[in-house]
């Protein structure tokens, strides 16, 4: 079988033919170069507009790169014509193959951004001999066609969520479709400020915003600014992970003071290497970690009465009915603002100023999944950790949408893998 006919079946162009396949040495590496001729009567497209025009002439010959075989790079060789366009004046014609100056063909490019999904472009730029621009701009087109081509109708649930990136204190902001049919990363912005989600509820537009029924969200104050204001007819709730997680960083820096205490009182440093012990769940610890909790428990520490009022706040999500979860964070927060504790009771402040959000918990039950954001922020932590090719925020946002925005790919007749 010829090459060429394994291409016609794979990949073939309307007004295109296969011509010879050219064995070539480049410099001990293999490649196979595979002439592309226009059918004699065929009449070049205008790329600008898109209609059949005159030929004007010639363009020198272009290498465009194609899917490789068995280790060997595959390149189609080209020279474009151009078109003596009667709308547009003189154009290069249109590639089915490729769009404007691009090196890669579409479908090189799909199968690149293809395996980036699945791993670091990095290693795909490896796997493949190619190059970290080439997946980049692989991806890039990727997302870009997926953004023009996602359906952003019926969006019910959204999750307003931030990560930290960079160093410093520099953060993304992320929205989320939450929906139990559908999850995915609709926006990216940068910073957390009362501009960035406005940015994103301009794009996503009155329409749609007026149709969401669920907004979930940090305490953090622009959001909720936001969110009150673009999103009135939706049911705001607090995300019980982001309020788990300020309890956890209230015994870290519980912990960390009483640690200093004990220590300049010449006191066994009973609290050093405890830091995990206490961030886990108690059904999540292991044998030896059990008994150096009871151990602790024994001291009566700071610490240790941070987190079993952590613990006991746990029991607040539980609730079936709404009276008594209220009831039940009174009593907790009485008892955090009691403890003396300052870290827990700016906590208690806290959560008794946003009584009216987190009790929206309750009438929201059921209607979404909660452990969703936790989910895609875990995610995008480790997608844009984990690339640490990403020195721009363009990069990163690329990235992001690529891994979590979980946008369509077009049809094709061959999948190439
Ligand atoms: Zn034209």
């Amino acid at each position: 079988m010829l090459i060429n006919t394994i291409l016609n079946r794979v990949q073939k162009f309307k007004s295109f033919v296969y011509g010879k396949v050219n064995w070539i040495d480049a410099g001990g590496v293999p490649e196979l170069e595979i002439e592309v001729l226009a059918r004699a009567n065929s009449r070049p497209v205008c790329s600008s507009c898109g209609r059949k025009s005159s030929g004007y002439d010639r363009l020198p010959e272009r290498r465009f790169e194609f899917i490789p075989m068995w280790g060997i790079k595959v390149f189609f060789r080209y020279a474009p014509r151009r078109v003596n366009c009667k709308h547009c004046g003189v154009h290069v014609e249109r590639l089915p193959w490729s769009k404007g100056k691009r090196q890669l063909t579409e479908s090189y490019a799909w199968f690149l951004s293809g395996w980036a999904k699945r791993l670091s472009w990095k290693d795909v730029a490896e796997v493949f001999h190619s190059t970290w621009d080439h997946v980049f701009c692989s991806v890039e087109m990727a997302v870009d066609w997926g953004k023009k081509h996602r359906d952003l109708s019926g969006i019910k649930a959204i999750g307003v969520d931030e990560i930290q990136w960079q160093r410093g204190h520099k953060y993304l902001t992320l929205v989320y479709q939450i929906d139990s049919n559908s999850r995915r990363l609709l926006w990216v912005g940068q910073n957390r400020t009362i501009k960035t989600l406005l940015t994103f509820f301009r794009g996503f537009g009155k329409a749609r915003s007026e149709q969401l029924e669920y907004v979930c969200s940090d305490m953090w104050k622009p959001y909720l600014k936001v969110i009150k204001k673009k999103a009135d007819n939706a049911l705001h709730i607090l995300d019980r992970f982001h309020i788990m997680t300020y309890l956890s960083k209230a015994i870290d820096e519980v912990r960390a003071q009483e640690t200093r205490t004990l220590k300049e009182k010449g006191l066994e440093p009973v609290l050093t290497k405890s830091r995990w012990l206490l961030l886990k769940r108690p059904e999540n610890l292991n044998e030896k970690q059990e008994s150096k909790l009871a151990e602790l428990v024994q001291y009566n520490l700071k610490t240790i009465r941070s987190y079993l009022l952590k613990e006991e706040f746990q029991l607040f999500w539980h609730y079936v009915s709404p009276y008594w979860a209220g009831q039940f964070l009174d009593k907790w927060c009485t008892k955090a603002m009691r403890s003396k504790i300052e870290p827990m009771k700016k906590v208690a402040r806290m959560l008794r100023r946003h009584k009216p959000l987190l009790m929206n918990w309750f009438k929201a039950k059921g209607s979404f999944s909660s452990g969703i954001v936790e989910g895609f922020n875990n995610k995008a932590k480790l997608t844009t950790r984990k690339a640490f090719g990403f020195r721009t925020y363009y990069a990163a946002e690329t990235a992001l949408f690529h891994t979590l925005g979980a946008l369509p790919v077009p049809e094709t007749t061959h999948k190439f893998f």
